[in-house]
Parts: C-alpha cells; structure tokens; sequence
C-alpha cells in the first residue's frame, strides 16, 4: 500500500486480525497464550464503538514518530484463537500522545485483555521505525511460535541468517519471491528484552520476516495483516520440508541455484541470495 491514507476500517482490521490469529493456531504456531499481533494505523478511528474504557499508559518504547497514531496490540495472556470471535475482548488500541512517550489505552472492561502483550516494545520499535524511515500509513506485524521453524533455530547448522535463507528457500519456487531477502536469523534473546528489541528492529529493516532463536518468529507488512502471516506460512511450510528431509536421510535436493536464478529472472524478482549468472552456470 502506497496511499496516504489506510482504506481499512476498524472493523476490517479486526476481522483481519481475527484470521490471523486463526490462521496461526492451525498452523501450531500459537498454542495458549502464544503469540501477539499489532497494527498501527496513522488515521485516527473511532474507538468509542468498541471499546467502553480508557487509561492512561506509559509505552514500552519511545515511539516519536507515531504520535497521533492508533496501535491495536493483543493482551498479554489473550489467545490468539480468541481474537476469530471476540477481537475487542482480547487487543486494546492506544493512541499515542505526542512525544511518543505515553498514550490512551482503550479496551473493553469485560473482555480478556488487562494490558499489552509483554512484547509490546519489540512491536512499537519496529512500527516506529518503518512509520520515521517510510511514512507508512498502515503497518502490521505478526508474532508467532510455529513448530518446525523453531526446532531448526535449536540446530547449529541453521544458526545464522544465511545458512538459514540458503537451505529453506530451496523447498518452493514461490518462497524466494516472497521471502526475496531471506529469513532474518537472531540468537537466542530473552523475550521483552531491550537487547531483543533492537536486533529485531535491526533485522527487519531489512527482512521482512525474523527468527528468534529457540522462541519463534516475527513478520511484518504495510499492506495486510495477513500479508505478514502468509510471510510466518511460508518460512513454516519451508521449515517442514527441511524438517521431513532431514527425515528422509537429506537425500531431497529441493531447488539448485541456477533452478531458483530461472525463478528470480523470471519474475524479475530482486535478491541478494540469488546470483543471477547462475543460470549460465546450468547451460
Ligand atoms: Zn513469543
């Protein structure tokens, strides 16, 4: 999405936020509390329709950029699988005041949510520096724990950005023109730590999805939240060919390089993981 402003009203953005959090509970990426999503929108909405209470909160994260801007944030211990029928018992929205410094929470006082997912700071850092960088009306992010892509962040031949890229998008020929920078790789951080905080702004710069070693993965889309769980599917779907494979005895190939150079030439597809002369290579 390039307009300025976001089409999607609040009640679209909820029911995408309620498919997403479908979405990852069939995958087995958000068993119980598993998991949290965001969206931050830069018009306001109408929150009153939704949500009868209100406080004052410090945020996790100075976000300067986003004042003035609306953040939809699941609640800490809320089930992603909850958000399908109840959405607004489950997510509060703040609108950050200027400075970036503090907000109005708004919620439902007779839903689930009592504060913001705990990662609530790796979520503002990434949003406030797409919106300062890009100026993006609208901006979704996506946490989850899916199974197998977790398992091989615990195995050392997968533990950096590019052993990572090199043996998961081999599997399908449409993870690279997805996924055209790779996956990011992080090592293992203790969640809602500042030290995860900042790597994980750091990767997603320039990926647009990240692994956390050893807890799961976050991705990120300014055109849809189910943009950036289409993201978490394909790393996943990647994950568990690498994962059956290794079942197999690795005896599967999955695609060379000069098959994934014909892809990325094809549809014209710009990656630093694909050199394109490895097409010559084939000849
Ligand atoms: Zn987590």
């Amino acid at each position: 999405m390039t307009n300025s402003s976001c089409p999607e009203t609040l009640e679209d953005v909820l029911a995408s936020i309620g498919a997403a959090g479908q979405r990852m509970t069939e995958i087995d990426a958000a068993e119980a509390g598993a998991g949290n999503i965001s969206v931050c929108l830069e018009q306001p909405v109408d929150l009153s329709a939704v949500f009868d209470a209100t406080r004052e909160v410090l945020l996790p994260y100075p976000s300067p950029a986003l004042a003035g801007h609306t953040v939809l944030i699941t609640g800490s211990g809320c089930r992603l699988r909850s958000l399908v029928t109840d959405p607004e018992r489950n997510l509060g929205a703040v609108v950050i005041h200027d400075g970036g410094m503090a907000g109005m929470l708004h919620y439902a006082t007779r839903g689930e949510f009592s504060r913001p997912t705990v990662e609530f700071n790796s979520h503002l850092a990434v949003h406030e520096d797409h919106v300062h960088r890009r100026g993006l009306p609208f901006h979704a992010i996506v946490h989850a724990q899916p199974l197998h892509i977790t398992l091989l962040s615990n195995v050392p031949d997968y533990q950096s950005t590019g052993a990572l890229s090199d043996r998961l998008l081999r599997w399908q020929a449409e993870t690279i023109v997805h996924l055209p920078e790779g996956i990011g790789y992080l090592p293992f951080m203790v969640p809602g730590s500042d030290e995860l905080t900042h790597a994980n702004l750091v990767s997603l710069r320039t990926h647009q999805l990240v692994l956390w070693a050893k807890h799961g993965v976050m991705a990120r889309s300014e055109a849809s939240v189910l943009a950036a769980c289409d993201r978490i599917e394909y790393a996943e779907t990647a994950a568990r060919y690498e994962y059956l494979n290794l079942a197999i005895g690795s005896r599967a190939t999955g695609l060379t390089n000069a098959e994934l150079a014909r892809v990325v030439r094809t549809f014209g597809i710009e990656s630093p993981l694909v050199p394109v002369h490895e097409e010559r290579v084939e000849r």
